[in-house]
């Protein structure tokens, strides 16, 4: 059967009535591996126990997302994240997600980035891979990572919307890989036009469930179980079929995650 691995996925979201459900529901559709990103405090025991009772297809990230706190909350939110990173350090795929979010508001522009450069390090002394938010930030995420990236630093740029030439620049800074979710079968899709210029080797799949819902079920919440409608827009775009789209990016994802 053709695998496929869902690199970003809040199933342990409250919009799932019946996460375990959604689980299921993903494998039966070859979703053998999914991948559940931390946010903050208030997800994370409902994130590890929804991976523990699925530990042959989940496995989960820690870290402090950046619109997940207040400048009241950020210590208290920032010392949480270390301390689950350090008591899960054995079980953690990753550190995430953790960026740079400007898109209501700069107002916490310094201690989001204080947050991603710290969390960025933590992930190289735990040698694990990160997972990054960015939006409305590329550069400043771009001048981040250049900084404070250690030997090792690797890891996705989720739900990259970005430029061709942000791609090109990410190729630069060394073993990133894009996360190319819904978005991708929406009409006009800015990722689509140049999508085919990037090579399957430098791509992961990801829904962001429940959020980004690909057509035809835009409007609706998502579910890990609709990779394979991403996989099919991939594969149009890209004149290959599913199944090497699959067989890419899945190994993409088992080197990097799982
Ligand atoms: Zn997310």
């Amino acid at each position: 059967m053709t695998e496929f691995a869902d690199t970003h996925t809040h199933l342990y979201d409250p919009a799932y009535e019946n996460p375990d459900d959604a689980v299921e529901r993903a494998v039966a559709a070859g979703v053998t591996r999914l991948l559940l990103p931390d946010t903050d405090s208030s997800v994370r025991e409902n994130m590890v126990q929804l991976a523990r009772r699925h530990p042959d297809h989940c496995r989960f990230s820690i870290g402090l997302h950046p619109t997940e706190f207040t400048a009241e909350s950020f210590e208290k939110e920032m010392q949480a994240m270390l301390e689950a990173a350090m008591l899960y350090k054995e079980e953690l795929a990753a550190i995430g997600e953790i960026g740079l979010d400007y898109y209501y508001s700069r107002e916490l522009a310094e201690l989001q980035q204080k947050a991603f450069k710290e969390q960025i390090m933590l992930a190289d002394l735990l040698d694990k891979p990160i997972l990054i938010h960015c939006r409305d930030a590329f550069e400043d995420c771009i001048k981040l990572l250049k900084t404070h990236a250690g030997r090792n630093t690797r890891g996705i740029f989720h739900a990259y919307s970005g430029s061709l030439e942000g791609y090109k620049e990410i190729k630069r800074l060394g073993r990133f890989y894009l996360g190319i979710g819904g978005v991708v079968t929406f009409k006009n899709a800015h990722i689509a036009r140049y999508l085919e210029e990037i090579p399957l080797e430098d791509i992961v799949l990801e829904t962001d469930s429940p959020y980004l819902t690909p057509v035809p079920h835009r409007g609706e919440r998502n579910e890990s179980a609709y990779i394979p409608l991403i996989a099919q827009k991939v594969s149009e775009i890209k004149e290959v079929s599913v199944e090497e789209v699959a067989a890419v990016t899945t190994a993409n994802a088992i080197k990097l995650l799982f």
